[in-house]
């Protein structure tokens, strides 16, 4: 459903009913155009991300000017840069600390997959401690990039049930990554 359309439902003179699928949709765009990043930005990608946040790229234009660094505030998650292993438990409780619903943007190379530090000290991929919604492949990515995966998690959010996060297979996932 594009921004532009209308809410299928029946409408009178200061009412609208509708089904409750239409609903679902309605909360969906209202969500995806407001989405407030934690950008838990540790190297080089988080460059990149300021880059995206200047006037040249313009991520305001996404409804998304409004950076949240208090994880009570914030509903996406973006992991931008290299995870060392120490650095993993802070990063869970930042994520255990943000209030449902929320999604995951893991950015570049490092953030995904640990990326050319195939070390002891760093974490093979932040999917190993919280889920992810998108990766964003690259070392690094380019600003467009990481538009592009902002677009897909928004993509998510507008078609995401607003029961998901209820569901056994969403509560099979936390329980995955032992999460409170
Ligand atoms: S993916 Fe590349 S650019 Fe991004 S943090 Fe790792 S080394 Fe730096």
């Amino acid at each position: 459903m594009s921004d532009q359309q209308q809410i299928p439902g029946f409408e009178g003179p200061g009412f609208m009913a509708t089904s409750t699928g239409a609903i679902d949709k309605m909360i969906g765009l209202a969500r995806a155009n407001s989405l407030w990043p934690l950008p838990f930005a540790t190297s080089c990608c988080g460059i990149e991300f300021m880059a995206t946040m200047g006037s040249n790229y313009d991520l305001a234009r996404f409804g998304m000017e409004r950076m949240s660094f208090s994880p009570r505030q914030a509903d996406m998650l973006i992991v931008a840069g290299t995870i060392a292993k120490k650095l993993g438990p802070v990063l869970k409780q930042v994520y255990e600390q943000m209030a449902e619903p929320k999604w995951v943007l893991s950015v570049g190379a490092c953030a995904s997959s640990g990326g050319i530090f195939d070390t002891y000290s760093v974490l093979q991929g932040i999917d190993r401690i919280i889920p992810v919604d998108v990766y964003v492949p690259g070392c690094p990515p380019r600003p467009e990039q990481f538009m592009d995966g902002i677009i897909k998690i928004q993509e998510m959010v507008k078609h995401e049930s607003l029961r998901r996060r209820n569901s056994p297979e969403y509560k099979a996932l936390q329980d995955s990554h032992d999460l409170k």
